[in-house]
């Protein structure tokens, strides 16, 4: 196991359960509302850390705080259910070059995947298209996030 650095507190700690229930909250809500598939994740960044904490390899649906896993960004494992999932270079990538990102949820939303397979992008109609501007540049759009990562 990695160690921790003196700013970042065990995941049992007291002052972390309230972001660990987020985080299952967080999980419970896009599963019921049906925005993920049975994959997909939930992370907080821990303030003033390096670290964030996500849920260990299972469904959004069956989170729990016993299966949380808490990770630094470059994913080394600082304690809970020693089982990250395989995408948490997505949430770690974002945290590194976006410091005041606090949490990043990656669904499996049927209406994200349609967009990410369109051929030419999208024409901007909308204040929204920010958003796509973003998943282009950071090239998450073609599955290479980490590549996004070493190129800052
Ligand atoms: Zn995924």
């Amino acid at each position: 196991m990695a160690l921790r650095d003196s700013e970042t507190p065990a995941l049992d700690s007291e002052n972390l359960q309230a972001l660990k229930q987020k985080v299952v909250d967080g999980c419970h809500i896009l599963d019921r509302e049906g925005i993920t598939d049975g994959f997909g994740h939930v992370s907080i960044r821990i303030p003033g850390t390096q670290a964030f904490i996500t849920i260990a390899a299972v469904s959004p649906g069956c989170a729990t705080l016993e299966r949380l896993v808490m990770l630094d960004l470059d994913g080394r494992y600082l304690g809970g259910q020693n089982a990250p999932p395989y995408e948490w270079p997505i949430h770690a990538c974002i945290f590194k070059v976006r410091p005041d990102v606090m949490s990043v949820c990656h669904t499996h939303s049927k209406w994200s995947s349609l967009f990410s397979v369109l051929r030419g992008g999208l024409p901007p109609i909308s204040h929204v298209c920010q958003i796509s501007s973003f998943r282009r540049s950071a090239n998450l759009s073609s599955g290479r996030p980490h590549q996004y990562c070493r190129a800052r």
